[in-house]
C-alpha cells in the first residue's frame, strides 16, 4: 500500500550506484577504493579554526537564506573580475548540489527539455527528471569535447538550458576557450540559459580555466567549497547569475534548505584567501602517475583537470569490468553506464594517498592483461 502513496517522481530514481558503492566501501576491509569523488587531503587547519571559533561564538543560529553578507561580498569582488554582466548576484548553497537543485527548480518546468553532454555527473539527469523536464543528451564520446554544431541540432523551442561541466566528472577534460566561447555565443543567439558546474575550477593542470560566463551573462554558474578545501561532508557551495534568477532560487531556498551551514560560512571567508595551491601540485602529480602508470594499457583522455580518469574497458562492458575488479581484487571504479547512455568506460577517481594509487594502478595494469576467461 505504501508503495501507492509514493509521488510519480520516485518511480525513475534509483538508489545511485555510487552511493551502493560507497555504503559497500564503507564496510570493505583491504580494498583499493578508487571510486568516490574526494580530495585527498583535509580541511587546511586554519579554516578548521575559523570553524570551530564560529561555533565557539556562537553562529549557531539560522543565517539569512542566501548566505552571510561577508561571504557574498567576497565573492561578488571576485566574480565581478571574471564575468559577464552588470547585474549579477550571488547567493551560498548547501554545497554545489544545493545550487544545482534550486537552479533546476527555479527554471525547469515540465516539459522543458535540458542539454547534457554525455558523459554526464550523476545528479543532473535525475535532478531535471525529478521536476519533469526532459533531459536531451549530446554524446560527446571518444573525445569528450564540445561541439557546437552537435549541441545546435539538438536544440528545439522546448530548450530552457544546457549544463556544461568543464573540468569535467567524470572524464577529466577541461574544455578550451574556443569550445567555451562557441557554445557561450550559440546559447545567446538561441535564447537558452547555460548552467555551468564549476566545482572543479581550482583543479586545472597547466591548462586555464574558461567559463561561458566570460562571454555570455545568461549563465547560471554553479561553485563550491567542498573540492577547492577538502570539505565536502560541510556542505557549501554557492551560486551566481542573473540577479533575476539568483533571487528566486534565493526564494526557493527560504522554503527548503532555509540556509547554508551557518558556522561553514565564516569558516568559509578564512578558506577563500587560503592558499592551497600546493594541494592541486600534488593532485597534478597524482593525475601524472595515472597516465604514465596506465598508457599503453587503456584507452583513455588525458585528465587535464578534476581528478578522475574515464578509460575505456578493455574486454566486456563497464558494468561487468566493475564488477570483476571488485571481486577478483577488491578494487573499487564507477562503471561508465552511472554517467552515461553507453556502459563502455569506468571512471577512477586519482585523489588517494599514494600507495593506494600505486597499488590500484599495478592491479589496474594486471586486469588490462588478463580478462576473466583467462
Ligand atoms: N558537481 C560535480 C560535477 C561534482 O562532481 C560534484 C561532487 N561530486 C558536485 C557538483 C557536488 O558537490 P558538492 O555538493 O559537495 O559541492
Amino acid at each position: 500500500m505504501v508503495q501507492s502513496w509514493l509521488a510519480k517522481r520516485t518511480k525513475t530514481l534509483e538508489t545511485s550506484l555510487i552511493e551502493q558503492i560507497f555504503n559497500l566501501a564503507a564496510t570493505l576491509k583491504d580494498k583499493i577504493d578508487l571510486s568516490i569523488g574526494q580530495p585527498h587531503f583535509d580541511v587546511p587547519q586554519p579554516i578548521k579554526e575559523a570553524a570551530c571559533q564560529a561555533i565557539a561564538a556562537g553562529r549557531n543560529r539560522y543565517s539569512q537564506s542566501e548566505g552571510i553578507d561577508e561571504l557574498r561580498c567576497r565573492l561578488r569582488e571576485k566574480i565581478r573580475q571574471e564575468y559577464l554582466g552588470d547585474d549579477r548576484e550571488v547567493m551560498i548553497t548547501c554545497g554545489s548540489n544545493g545550487a544545482l537543485t534550486l537552479s533546476v527548480l527555479a527554471l525547469i518546468d515540465p516539459g522543458d527539455q535540458v542539454i547534457l553532454f554525455d558523459p554526464w555527473f550523476v545528479v543532473y539527469d535525475p535532478l531535471i527528471r525529478m521536476v519533469g523536464g526532459e533531459p536531451v543528451y549530446v554524446d560527446t564520446y571518444p573525445y569528450f569535447r564540445i561541439d557546437p554544431d552537435r549541441v545546435a541540432r539538438a536544440i528545439t523551442p522546448r530548450t530552457k538550458m544546457i549544463i556544461v561541466n568543464s573540468p569535467n566528472n567524470p572524464t577529466g577534460v577541461v574544455a578550451t576557450e574556443e569550445e567555451v566561447r562557441a557554445l557561450a555565443e550559440l546559447a545567446l543567439q538561441r535564447g537558452v540559459l547555460i548552467l555551468s558546474d564549476e566545482i572543479y575550477r581550482d583543479f586545472c593542470f597547466g591548462v586555464p580555466f574558461i567559463s561561458p560566463g566570460q562571454f555570455n551573462p545568461y549563465t547560471v554558474v554553479v561553485g563550491g567549497f567542498s573540492k577547492t578545501y577538502g570539505m565536502p561532508g560541510w556542505r557549501l557551495g554557492y551560486a551566481h547569475g542573473p540577479r533575476s534568477v539568483i533571487e528566486q532560487m534565493i526564494k526557493v531556498q527560504q522554503y527548503t534548505f532555509v540556509c547554508p551551514p551557518h558556522p561553514f560560512q565564516w569558516a568559509a571567508l578564512t578558506a577563500l584567501h587560503t592558499d592551497v595551491s600546493q594541494l592541486i601540485v600534488e593532485t597534478s602529480r597524482k593525475c601524472d602517475a595515472v597516465v604514465q602508470g596506465l598508457a599503453g594499457y587503456y584507452e583513455f583522455v588525458r585528465p587535464a583537470g578534476a581528478f578522475y580518469a574515464f578509460l575505456r574497458v578493455p574486454w566486456g562492458t563497464g558494468s561487468e569490468f566493475a564488477r570483476y575488479a571488485l571481486q577478483r581484487y577488491k578494487l573499487l571504479v564507477i562503471p561508465g553506464r552511472v554517467f552515461s547512455n553507453r556502459d563502455t568506460h569506468f571512471r577512477i577517481a586519482f585523489t588517494v594517498d599514494d600507495r593506494t594509487l600505486e597499488e590500484g594502478i599495478r592491479v589496474l595494469r594486471e586486469l588490462a592483461l588478463s580478462p576473466p576467461s583467462t
